[in-house]
């Protein structure tokens, strides 16, 4: 029986802690090539099926992709675009290694999967590729960034600076959008991340106990225009936007936020950090009914890819 893509990761996780230490982290990030390729071949045990190459290759439209060889038992190889940068690939070798890990049994159950797995944006919104994509990207969430590890350098109940999520994002080989949605994931704060282009939202991801309170920004069907006093929109740059500055009640929501900011001129975006005060008002929480939060983390989930290299390595 397959395992679920988390239960999958955590026990790379337990396996890597056993012979690398519980500490391993402070010596550097998950080397997940040689994992992908080490692992799967000493563990194929009676199905005989395992990771042989990974290559670079020069992939159009497409971030990645897991490739069965003809021959049974099957020999996979992975495929990463070669423009990514480092944690780019980092996210994208071990996305293709939670599909191997999870998926791969498609290839001879479904014809939509015949070449394999190739995740583009595309693929991430096909039809009944949705569920995998975001399965394969929990796996690599999981895989790089262990929640246990991570609470530990920034605990649950603590509010995160661009700064504190940069040195995350260091410390996993990660970019600072996929650091920051994995921290967005577990902490019991109020926060909130926002991808912006040009005065307009891209896509906004609120904490749960955001959320729960009420505060969310609608970017499925709607264009949202951010604040015209925003970090982004004033393009304000330097010490101030990445410590944070306080807006009034009323710019954001109907309750003051700090707000921080970082953009790079190369791609012209910006991603936006508010921190709310508190637990935030109970009764707020009927508004949020209607809200899906599978959507906010699939839509997070399909523009990822689109944004991480912007940030990684800078
Ligand atoms: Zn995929």
């Amino acid at each position: 029986m397959t395992k679920s893509p988390r239960r999958a990761a955590n026990d790379l996780t337990l396996m890597l802690n056993a012979v690398l230490g519980e500490n391993r982290f402070d010596r550097g990030p998950v080397d997940v090539e040689a994992l992908a390729l080490e692992y799967t071949r000493n563990t194929a045990g009676a199905h005989g099926e395992y990771i042989e190459r990974i290559v670079a290759d020069d992939l159009d439209g497409c971030e990645g992709a897991l490739v069965p060889g003809e021959t049974k038992p099957r020999r996979w190889g992975i495929i990463y675009d070669r423009r990514q940068n480092r944690g780019r690939r980092a996210y994208t070798v071990a996305h293709e290694l939670g599909h191997f890990m999870v998926h791969r049994h498609l290839v001879d159950e479904d014809p939509d999967f015949d070449g394999g797995f190739r995740c583009s944006k595309d693929a991430v919104e096909h039809g009944s590729g949705k569920d995998i994509e975001k399965e394969a990207n929990e796996f690599a969430a999981t895989l790089l960034m262990p929640l246990d590890d991570f609470r530990r350098i920034i605990p649950a109940n603590e509010l995160a600076d661009l700064e504190r999520l940069g040195r995350a994002a260091q410390r996993y080989g990660v970019s600072l959008t996929a650091a920051a949605l994995r921290w967005l994931s577990y902490t019991t704060t109020r926060a909130m991340l926002i991808s912006s282009t040009e005065g307009y939202a891209h896509w906004a991801k609120p904490s749960e106990a955001a959320l729960k309170s009420g505060r969310f920004i609608r970017t499925r069907n709607e264009m949202y225009e951010m604040p015209a006093s925003s970090l982004a929109v004033r393009r304000v740059r330097g010490d101030e936007a990445l410590t944070g500055v306080r807006q009034a009640a009323g710019v954001w929501f109907p309750e003051s936020v700090v707000e921080m900011c970082m953009r790079t001129d190369r791609y012209d975006f910006e991603l936006t950090l508010l921190h709310f005060d508190g637990k935030g008002p109970a009764y707020q929480a009927l508004s949020a009914r209607s809200w899906d939060f599978g959507q906010v983390e699939e839509r997070c989930g399909n523009i990822v890819s689109l944004i991480d290299e912007c940030f990684a390595g800078e």
